[in-house]
């Protein structure tokens, strides 16, 4: 071993140190201004970078002393030599340790892993530094020659990447195929610079071989993709950010502006670019801005790092205030801390649409308080409860209840038909009024299987009411536009009311007019199908919405329902009134029957019943009651 004096010493330009150098500043620099979840991988990849910039730099000194030998002791050299080794054995080792902690390993073959690797380093660190004085080393004799010794490099390098790859193999279901091949990629590159400069004699490039999988990394596993209009990262770092607050109890303030017109794929100006992405760092400290989507922008911050966050909220709606309205675009604003119910499943971004849309107009800023939390959890929970309702689908779900309320015929003095009204009971939140869940159900398509359920149950109670000897005409059903689109509406109907074995006419529909052209068609096709069978047809909530005469004259409805705000109108002025008797009139002569709702004392009673009043529904009569009893109100046949 003391026989080969080297000369590939001789052979070493700094040049690939230096930029290994200033690779690594370029790294420290993105670092800081990326957003980088510091996690424990995420540690043991800066320490990689430190150890690199640490081993560059003792090389190019190792290097330089090494010329001065005979001058310098050789102590001197042998430690700078040991520096420089030891800190690249300890970025491999690193790097290592990297990839079996981002696989997320913690069983019986990485721990005994973890101790042959921490032997293995620990034995060849001794290993170089002993050798330098039993000459099996790196050593200068007494005439001062060089001599290399033992490759310790070369053996602790190759070592280490089989360790590396063996992990990378036997975990590989455990990262993107992607992952795992760029790793494996920078690896093989590295490792084959290596032995270019094996071949050529030369120690030039000895660290820039361990900057390809410190690459490697940052690229794939800790780069946040930004978006260039404005500087801020996308919505998979939204999502990990607040995963790893909640994991490490980091109390965080979210911030989210909307801009409305830029919901769809417009770019911001450019003017309003500029100034998203200087406007929060003048207030907020650490500060990390998102963009999960084209309109929306996210700030957030740690509350720790920024103790006067009020103060700094304050200033920043102020400065906002000031200088936005120039840009002349519609927002809406929504502030929160973090809190763990939202946390837990990650739903800040749901949370935020969904103030928005309940509780904010145009251009306003609202700071997200307990009970809009506590709101938006039961809308989720109607929400889940809703979707199994669905699922299910049994027609019998004992969550929806019928509420009924009895409708007095004015030509008898008789109650004789009723208006079923759907109630969800809940256990969590008790019972829930169709002002909260059927706008939910229409949004979400879920409206078609609640129909059906109350459609079923108030089925079985006519025929039960019927059995009993009740006069009972008919008990409406509400059904919206979105249920009447449904392919199966006809079938479906037709099937539920032949199965409870009552007749068609025993029921009746009730639908509100849809401006929409197309819905005409399809609506006036189906109720003439149903009709033609013997299911009746009313016409809801006459009078709230822009009425087309000429389409309500082409669909065959039995009953007019004038809505309780036209009751009110001709309560208030002459002119109102004349208005409404004479439509209450036309339609009485065209023989549709006209039914006032929202009848609420007898001063009501008096002016329906003077304006052709067929039938009276309202609370002067009955509040919604549950469908069983709606018996008291119905004589029975002699
Ligand atoms: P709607 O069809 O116009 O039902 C009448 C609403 O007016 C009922 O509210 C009823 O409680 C209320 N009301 C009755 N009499 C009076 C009164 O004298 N004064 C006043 N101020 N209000 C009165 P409810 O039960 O909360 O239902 C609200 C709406 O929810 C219904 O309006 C209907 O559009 C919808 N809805 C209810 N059940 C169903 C259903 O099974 N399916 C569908 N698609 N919608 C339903
Ligand atoms: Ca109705
Ligand atoms: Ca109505």
């Amino acid at each position: 071993m003391t026989g080969n004096v080297i000369n590939y010493f001789d052979n070493y330009s700094p040049v690939a140190d230096i930029v290994v150098m200033a690779c690594c500043f370029v790294f420290f620099i993105l670092i800081k201004f990326a957003y980088i979840r510091k996690t424990k991988s995420f540690n043991i990849f800066f320490t990689m970078l430190i150890l690199l910039l640490i081993s560059a730099a003792t090389n190019i000194i190792f290097h330089i002393s090494i010329n001065q030998k005979g001058i310098l002791n050789n102590i001197v050299i042998y430690l700078f030599y040991d520096v420089y080794l030891l800190s690249i054995f300890a970025n491999i080792y690193c790097f290592v340790r990297y990839v079996s902690c981002s696989l997320y390993i913690d069983d019986e073959f990485s721990e005994r892993y973890s101790r042959i690797t921490s032997c293995v380093y620990f034995i060849l660190s001794v290993l170089v530094i002993v050798g330098h004085y039993a000459h099996f080393g790196f050593y200068i004799d007494e005439e001062l020659s060089v001599h290399s010794g033992i490759p310790f490099f070369i053996i602790f390098y190759f070592l280490f990447v089989g360790f590396a790859m063996l992990l990378l193999y036997k975990y590989r279901d455990r990262v993107f195929g992607q992952v795992t091949k760029g790793l494996v990629s920078s690896i093989v590159v590295s490792a084959m610079m290596l032995v270019i400069q094996v071949i050529n004699d030369n120690t030039t490039y000895t660290c820039a071989s361990v900057l390809f999988p410190a690459y490697a990394i940052m690229y794939l596993l800790h780069s946040s993709p930004y978006d260039m209009e404005t500087g801020a990262v996308n919505e998979a770092s939204f999502n990990d950010m607040i995963e790893y607050s909640y994991g490490h109890d980091t109390k965080l303030v979210i911030m989210s502006l909307n801009l409305i017109d830029f919901d769809n794929n417009n770019k911001l100006p450019r003017e309003v670019q500029y100034l998203v992405k200087h406007f929060y760092t003048r207030f907020l400290k650490n500060a990390v801005l998102f963009r999960p989507s084209n309109g929306r922008l996210i700030v957030t911050f740690d509350v720790e790092k920024n103790p006067n966050k009020d103060e700094c909220i304050k200033n920043m709606l102020n400065s906002f205030h000031e200088s936005y309205p120039k840009y002349k675009l519609d927002y809406k604003i929504v502030i929160m801390e973090s809190t763990d119910a939202i946390s837990r499943n990650n739903e800040y971004i749901r949370l935020i649409k969904y103030i928005e849309k309940m509780k904010l107009h145009k251009n306003q800023v609202r700071i997200v308080n307990g009970d809009d939390i506590k709101a938006y959890l039961e809308h989720r929970y109607i929400l889940s409860e809703l979707e199994d309702i669905n699922r299910r689908f049994d027609l019998d779900d004992s969550r929806i209840e019928v509420f009924c309320q009895p409708v007095l015929n004015t030509t008898t003095g008789k109650y004789d038909t009723a208006e079923a009204l759907m109630r969800l009971r809940l256990k969590e939140v008790g019972m829930v009024f169709p002002d909260q869940f059927i706008p939910l159900a229409e949004n979400y398509n879920l409206i078609h299987v609640l129909s059906l359920i109350i459609l079923n149950k108030t089925c079985k109670k006519i025929k039960e009411l019927m059995d009993e000897g009740y006069e009972l005409n008919r008990i409406s059903v509400n059904f919206s536009v979105i249920d009447v689109r449904d392919d199966n509406f006809c079938g479906d109907i037709m099937r539920i009311v032949k199965n409870c074995g009552i007749p068609y006419d025993k029921i009746a529909i009730e639908i509100t007019e849809s401006r929409n052209e197309n819905d005409f068609e399809i609506v006036k096709e189906k109720i003439y199908e149903l009709k033609d069978n013997g299911i009746k047809f009313y016409l809801d909530d006459f009078g709230t919405g822009y009425s087309n005469f000429e389409r309500i004259i082409e669909l065959p409805f039995d009953i007019i329902k004038f809505d309780r705000s036209l009751v009110i109108a001709s309560g208030k002025s002459e002119r109102s009134g004349t208005m409404v008797n004479s439509l209450a009139s036309m339609f009485d002569t065209m023989n549709y029957s006209v039914l006032y709702e929202g009848v609420e004392d007898e001063k009501d009673e008096d002016m329906c019943k003077s304006m052709y009043a067929k039938y009276l529904q309202g609370y002067k009569y009955s509040k919604p009651i549950p469908i069983d009893k709606l018996k008291e109100y119905f004589k029975k046949s002699a």
